[in-house]
């Protein structure tokens, strides 16, 4: 039996009443936590052979679940660094395209490493660039880094069918047939998703954006998700320039035409949404929509603020996400906890969001809309062992009066340890799963790779 004692530690629990200690104890068995309260473990709970851990100075909270993110671009990083979404795409496309499966296990081990040692439990990875005859081994590599890495995968497997020549912004090159794209997507769901408690690894149902997939592709995945009982993603209202096309194309904006093909609903959630009025909040609530919040892409790319305070009172379920990293170069999920906060109160002001309101989007918001929320996203009994042990004790955080806040407004914050299911996957700021030096190295080179092969 594998079984680890955290003591001595302060715990945001994240739970529905926010229980806090400001000293207290968290005892894992076999993967889930088996108790959590204030004070030292019981000694009479303590199980056999237990690793003891002491928590002084930390600050213990759920792992952080980022719900957006797109790991293949780590190897196309710090391209077109002052673009529009669009102008940012059609530069990109043509490297995009170039593709090839060592590539994409060196950005997304690299990536996922990263994010393991900002915080991240769970990452969904949105993946939709399957150039023509590498679709099935894409998925495997993706799949397997994340097992290398040791974090839950959801991989929103993509599509893009809406070439240039079909009024798209893709060039047609890059684009999958309808019925190819739909069947890789069934047979990945098909092989791999896991509908355990405690998977590692489940599939969504994820065609890219209205700009670069027909409305029968949208429609039959819809249909597909729901047949196979997965969720479904994309990316919504990230830009004006995409309300502006859907309106010269469709003739709607964006969540009419999304609620015309099954969309709007309560195994949907929606990458970005910067761009919603009170109309498409409203059918998003009622509908219980999901909206992976990208605060920092969002800057980068500068289309606008996200309005989470009014999502929020709209009803909408909101997680966070870094987003890709060629649109975000930091790609850090720790700190989207303060560039969440920072976002709405540049909107509303210093009352609109406190830092436990961001906490609890970076946790169980982010398990809520991935549909794993009675597993994942708060430390309680019975729960799956996922817990960020973040080290306080270090300049940029000793002597905060509230960990909380040290963690949201403070430095990105150093990990004691990560478990993912009771696993260790970081101990004392250092990645346990693989060897980081040899991991950048292998980003360096694809990278170049990437940058210097011909273009497609
Ligand atoms: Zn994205």
């Amino acid at each position: 039996m594998n079984a680890i004692v955290i003591e001595n530690t302060a715990i945001a629990t994240v739970d529905a009443a926010g229980t806090e200690h400001a000293s207290g104890h968290l005892i894992i068995e076999d993967g889930l936590i088996t108790a959590v309260g204030p004070g030292p473990a019981p000694e009479g709970a303590l199980p056999d052979r237990a690793q003891r851990i002491d928590g002084s100075g930390c600050l213990a909270t759920p792992g952080l679940v980022n719900t957006h993110h797109h790991l293949y671009q780590w190897a196309t990083r710090g391209h077109a660094a002052d673009h529009t979404l669009f102008e940012w795409l059609t530069d990109l496309y043509p490297v995009w395209a170039r593709l090839r499966p060592e590539h994409v296990q060196a950005a997304n081990t690299a990536g996922l490493a990263w994010l393991a040692l900002s915080g991240a439990t769970t990452v969904a990875d949105h993946h939709y660039v399957y150039p023509a005859g590498q679709a099935a081994d894409l998925v495997d590599v993706q799949i397997a880094a994340a097992a290398q890495i040791g974090l839950r995968l959801h991989l929103a497997r993509g599509s893009m069918d809406r070439g240039v020549s079909d009024g798209g912004l893709p060039p047609d090159h890059i684009v999958e047939d309808l019925d190819a794209a739909l069947d890789a997507t069934a047979d990945a769901v098909d092989r791999h998703h896991d509908r355990s408690p405690g998977a590692m690894l489940q599939i969504a149902v994820a065609p890219c954006s209205p700009f670069s997939v027909s409305t029968e592709l949208l429609r039959e995945a819809a249909a597909l998700a729901r047949d196979k009982g997965v969720r479904l993603h994309t990316h919504l209202c990230e830009t004006l320039d995409e309300a502006d096309y859907c309106r010269r194309v469709h003739g709607c904006d964006p969540v009419e035409y999304m609620d015309k093909v099954g969309w709007i609903a309560p195994d949907t959630w929606l990458a970005h949404a910067v761009h919603l009025d009170a109309d498409a909040q409203r059918r998003l609530g009622a509908a219980g929509t999901g909206v992976a919040h990208c605060p920092s892409s969002n800057a980068r790319l500068g289309t606008g603020l996200a309005d989470v305070p009014a999502m929020l009172a709209a009803g909408i379920p909101v997680g966070l996400g870094v987003d890709g990293a060629a649109s975000q170069e930091a790609g850090h999920l720790g700190e989207e906890l303060r560039q969440a906060l920072y976002t709405a109160r540049q909107l509303h002001g210093p009352h609109a969001m406190d830092a436990r309101t961001a906490l609890r989007l970076g946790t169980i918001g982010g398990a809520t809309i991935l549909g794993r929320d009675d597993h994942l996203g708060s430390l309680e009994a019975g729960k799956q062992a996922d817990i960020a042990l973040w080290d306080l004790t270090g300049l940029g955080h000793a002597g905060i009066a509230d960990p909380v806040t040290a963690l949201v407004l403070g430095p990105a914050a150093p990990l004691r340890l990560l478990t993912v299911a009771g696993r260790p996957v970081v101990e004392h700021g250092e990645l346990r799963t693989a060897d980081t030096a040899a991991l950048a190295r292998g980003l360096a080179a694809a990278s170049a790779n990437l940058r210097e092969a011909p273009r497609a």
